[in-house]
């Protein structure tokens, strides 16, 4: 079967004629507000591969040097200065009609809460860089006092209850996703009748499957991304253009769902 690419206006009729939209967003939203994504042609891993250690749980528990690498890339992250962008905007946009039933996000930057999404509809599926856990006693605290300690000289700040590895609370590979999060993120997949899945090169899974789960209930499924996925197929359309100017085109004339 051949996917329509770039049919704008086709994607923004779908989003009229739908009543339960269920979003699934990733790094590439984001990189507008001067985030940079993991896997794009100006990614993080794609430009230093060795990065990609310091998402790996195991290392990050055996390794003191890449908890430190990590601790300073945490401090120097473009993420506590990005500010949400048009994409973001356009998504609040499609709640404020009624039609938004989940907004599922692989971020961990918060900018969907910051651009004005309601929080109770933003299922943040790998954690938020917001806040430090620690990985003994899983006791929780702001980030912004762990980086304190960090800019004070603390290379590898340990946990101030019980001297445990502290992390961003965000999901590593070898950690598990919170059940109840991924439990919502499954059932909005399915009970949608239009799956967006936008700036994201859905290569990790569980994130990348809610595609599948969406496709097999009967959603029509869009992708909004610069570079093919692997789930293109299972699309009812593909759109590649800048995800800013994108999303804002598809909601411009969307309507309030009639009550
Ligand atoms: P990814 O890096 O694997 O893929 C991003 C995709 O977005 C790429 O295919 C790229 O071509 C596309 N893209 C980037 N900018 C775009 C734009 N302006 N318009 C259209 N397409 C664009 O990202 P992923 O699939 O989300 O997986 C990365 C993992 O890393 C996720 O778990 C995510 O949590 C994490 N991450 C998060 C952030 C963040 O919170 N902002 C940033 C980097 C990585």
């Amino acid at each position: 079967m051949t996917v329509p690419v770039d049919d704008v206006p086709a994607v923004a009729g779908w989003l009229r004629a739908a009543t339960a939209v269920t979003v699934l967003t990733g790094a590439g939203i984001s990189t507008d507000s001067g985030i940079p994504d993991f896997r794009g042609p100006q990614g993080v891993w794609t430009r230093n591969p060795a990065a990609q250690r310091m998402s790996d749980i195991r290392a990050y528990l055996a390794d003191p040097e890449v908890r430190r690498l990590a601790w300073r890339s945490r401090q120097d992250s473009p993420a506590w200065a990005a500010r949400p962008n048009a994409g973001h905007r356009a998504l609040v946009a499609l709640e404020h009609s009624g039609r938004l039933r989940a907004l599922v996000t692989q971020n961990i930057d918060e900018l969907h809460q910051r651009a004005g999404s309601d929080p109770a509809r933003v299922l943040e599926l790998h954690g938020t860089m917001f806040t430090a856990v620690c990985l003994g006693c899983d006791d929780r605290g702001p980030m912004a006092d762990v980086l304190a300690r960090v800019a004070a000289g603390a290379d590898d700040p340990p946990c101030l209850h019980c001297g445990g590895v502290l992390k961003s609370a965000t999901i590593s590979f070898g950690q598990s996703l919170d059940p109840a999060v991924l439990t919502a993120a499954g059932e909005a997949a399915a009970a949608s009748d239009l799956f967006l899945a936008v700036g994201s090169s859905l290569t990790v899974h569980p994130a990348a499957g809610l595609v599948e789960v969406a496709a097999a209930a009967g959603a029509r499924v869009v992708i909004v991304n610069a570079e093919p996925t692997r789930y293109d197929r299972l699309a009812a359309a593909v759109l590649r253009g800048p995800i800013s100017q994108v999303l804002p085109a598809l909601v411009s004339d969307l309507p309030p769902l009639p009550a």
